[in-house]
């Protein structure tokens, strides 16, 4: 308990790595070797690998700097995937800023989903609703080359995040539109509309904590409820969608009932709830 936390002007990498990683462990991270080592590859340039092959290795006084500056920023409760601008999803390495969710683990239920509903040799049309970083669009459009996906955003920073990952990932399928929900979107032409739309209540006291006290509002709550998106969601598809379409929501672990019996109001027959990895129903197939 009594080790120094704080590393000396001098001190090589790898005593530089132990302090950082005391001082995340300290501030309650259960990852903090790796996120000690995934700061400093950023601040130092130097690949993951060739940090713990020189220990003795000097780091100069603007490296150390940035180090610093990102480990106070982290202990200070900022997002990994922030500080990095980056996290993987499906098989991707995506960039995110503040103006994107942090795609999630959970999401990737609604990839699995649409990719097994559809089928991937016909060229159909599928949009994302609130793309955000682009992160369900992209993962779809690189698993099914025929698809054409759209990923809607009203946010234009985020949009500017989507484009990249696109441009970066080269999903020449992949187009992207600034639009608020299906507003933009016109009649009766797709095949499938995908969503994972915000679905926190406003009061919801998980809001204070962890990464989502730096994420969009906009997108996690959807008023009192949780359920103002996915209303609004519903109440559009059947004009948007050809018929037969496939409509998938994300939804809160304990909002799947509620998202079928607003199916069924609309005249859209809901199919199956699926279970995310953790065993919650995560995502509404209708
Ligand atoms: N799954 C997210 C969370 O509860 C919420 C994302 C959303 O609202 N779409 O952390």
């Amino acid at each position: 308990a009594s080790a120094p936390v704080s590393a000396a002007a001098d001190d090589g990498i790898g005593e530089l790595r132990r302090a950082a990683s005391q001082r995340l462990a300290a501030a309650g991270y259960a990852s903090a070797a790796l996120e000690a080592d995934l700061l400093l590859s950023l601040a130092t340039g130097l690949e993951r690998g060739q940090l713990f092959a020189w220990p003795e290795r000097a780091v100069d006084a603007a490296q150390r700097q940035r180090f610093e500056q990102l480990l106070t920023r982290r202990v200070a409760g900022e997002p990994i995937a922030y500080l990095l601008q980056q996290r993987a999803f499906w098989s991707l390495e995506l960039r995110v800023s503040r103006a994107t969710l942090i795609p999630r683990p959970e999401t990737e239920t609604l990839v699995e989903l649409a990719l097994r509903a559809l089928p991937a040799d016909q060229a159909l049309r599928v949009a994302d609703l609130g793309t955000g970083s682009g992160a369900i669009a992209a993962a779809l459009a690189h698993e099914r080359p025929r698809w054409s996906l759209i990923g809607l955003e009203r946010d234009p920073d985020a949009l500017a995040i989507a484009a990249l990952n696109a441009a970066r990932l080269q999903l020449d399928n992949l187009s992207l539109m600034r639009g608020h929900w299906s507003s933009a979107l016109g009649r009766a032409s797709l095949d499938a509309l995908i969503a994972n739309p915000p679905y926190v209540r406003a009061d919801d006291p998980h809001l204070g904590q962890g990464d989502l006290r730096f994420e969009p509002r906009a997108a996690l709550v959807a008023g009192a409820d949780g359920l103002l998106a996915i209303r609004a969601l519903i109440a559009d598809a059947p004009r948007c969608l050809k018929p037969g379409g496939l409509l998938a929501i994300e939804h809160g672990w304990d909002q799947g009932a509620d998202v079928r019996a607003l199916m069924q109001q609309q005249g859209l027959e809901a199919i199956e709830t699926w279970r995310d990895l953790a065993g919650q129903e995560r995502v509404t197939q209708a």
